[in-house]
């Protein structure tokens, strides 16, 4: 016998950029945003912490100029599922 009722689920109701606050919500329902993470391990300072920042498009330009005006390349691929990463 299937007994049925009301319960409070907790889900994403939105994604909101940690520079600037903006949501990242898209027009057509979805989401459009940059997710930068770091999980680090004993051998750093930072032993066993998680890093992680979302950012909005916005926002994630202008990290990416900031990466570049370091000397460093944001790799850029039309293929999502690709990764610039080779063994
Ligand atoms: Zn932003």
């Amino acid at each position: 016998m299937k007994i049925t009722g009301k319960i409070e689920k907790e889900d994403v109701i939105d994604i909101v950029c940690d520079v600037c606050g903006e949501s990242t919500k898209t027009e057509y329902g979805g989401y459009e945003y940059a997710q930068l993470s770091a999980t680090w391990g004993y051998s750093s300072s930072k032993d066993e912490e998680y890093h992680e920042v979302c950012l909005c498009e916005r926002c994630y330009d202008q990290v990416a100029r900031y990466i570049e005006s370091l000397g460093g390349k944001v790799a850029i691929t039309k293929d999502c599922t690709q990764s610039s990463v080779s063994t």
